[in-house]
């Protein structure tokens, strides 16, 4: 692991302009941390409170109103950067709230897509996606359409989509939000199994607490509006874990207790 961060956001701040005559709002002000290479770091804050407007920065689908992002030391938002790349050439894979799946295009396909974009499907890169898909249980599956397959299966394509292609940073959006208890804590499990094998950067937006403590190595606390971070908290809890039992470990209620008084 190098010194320099691999991901780094400096006083960062995003102000939308106020409809007619309301005056325009910083939803993110002042917002500033880092990513070392490998972390799963975790952000925790409430409904409304800027989170998928900071990814959507950082994936570079929109443009910061003050303040820059760096990769791996590359100034790739903020003033002086080109205008926005989405995805920064394939080095920032956002996984976003909605599975996004191209309805018309099999499992396969879709989970393909990026990686045919790119120019990079050759015979090894098939190789890849055929372990993905059977590292998630989607196996067999390979030729449904995405009305074919329930929720959990799409977001579980949705996933492996992005860590086919192999980007150094992978930013996700509540991507379990909308599913059952049981297909949430199974995609958890798979998420960390992934992530312990191919160690990927993740940064992973959640409202859900006992979520954001169960996955992460650091969890980030935000403000109400507007969004900066207010605290940071070590996970010090060892791996690999047990995530149907994570309330049980011990360190697990004191680290609620202290995110919980912040969000
Ligand atoms: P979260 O993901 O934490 O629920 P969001 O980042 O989606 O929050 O939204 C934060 C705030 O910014 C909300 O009040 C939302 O209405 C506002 N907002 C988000 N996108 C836009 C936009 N394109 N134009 C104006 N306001 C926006
Ligand atoms: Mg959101």
């Amino acid at each position: 692991m190098s010194d320099q961060p691999l991901l780094e956001v400096r006083d960062l701040g995003k102000a939308f302009p106020g409809r007619g005559t309301e005056p325009g709002r910083w939803v993110i002000q002042g917002l500033s941390f880092t990513l070392r290479e490998g972390e799963f770091v975790t952000v925790v804050g409430p409904s409304g409170s800027g989170k998928s407007t900071l990814l959507n920065l950082l994936a570079q689908i929109d443009a910061p109103t003050k303040g820059e992002i760096r990769l791996k030391g590359e100034v790739i938002s903020g003033p002086g950067s080109p205008g926005l790349a989405p995805g920064s050439g394939g080095r920032v894979g956002y996984v976003m709230q909605d599975d996004n799946l191209l309805p018309w295009r099999t499992l396969r396909a879709n989970v393909e897509y990026p990686l045919r974009i790119q120019g990079r499907l050759d015979a090894a890169a098939r190789g890849r996606v055929d372990a993905l898909i059977a590292a998630v249980g989607l196996a067999g599956f390979e030729d449904h359409f995405p009305h074919e397959l329930s929720g959990g299966m799409r977001k579980r394509a949705s996933i492996i989509r992005t860590l086919a292609y192999d980007p150094p940073v992978i930013l996700m959006d509540e991507p379990f939000g909308a599913l059952d208890a049981e297909s949430r804590m199974h995609l958890q499990v798979d998420l960390l199994r992934l992530w312990e094998t191919g160690r990927k950067t993740i940064l992973f937006v959640t409202h859900d607490l006992t979520e954001a403590i169960a996955l992460g190595d650091r969890t980030l606390t935000l403000t109400k509006s507007p969004a900066r971070i207010r605290g940071e908290h070590p996970i010090d809890i060892p791996r690999p874990r047990c995530i149907d039992s994570i309330v049980t470990a011990p360190g697990f209620p004191s680290l609620f207790g202290r995110i919980r008084a912040e969000v």
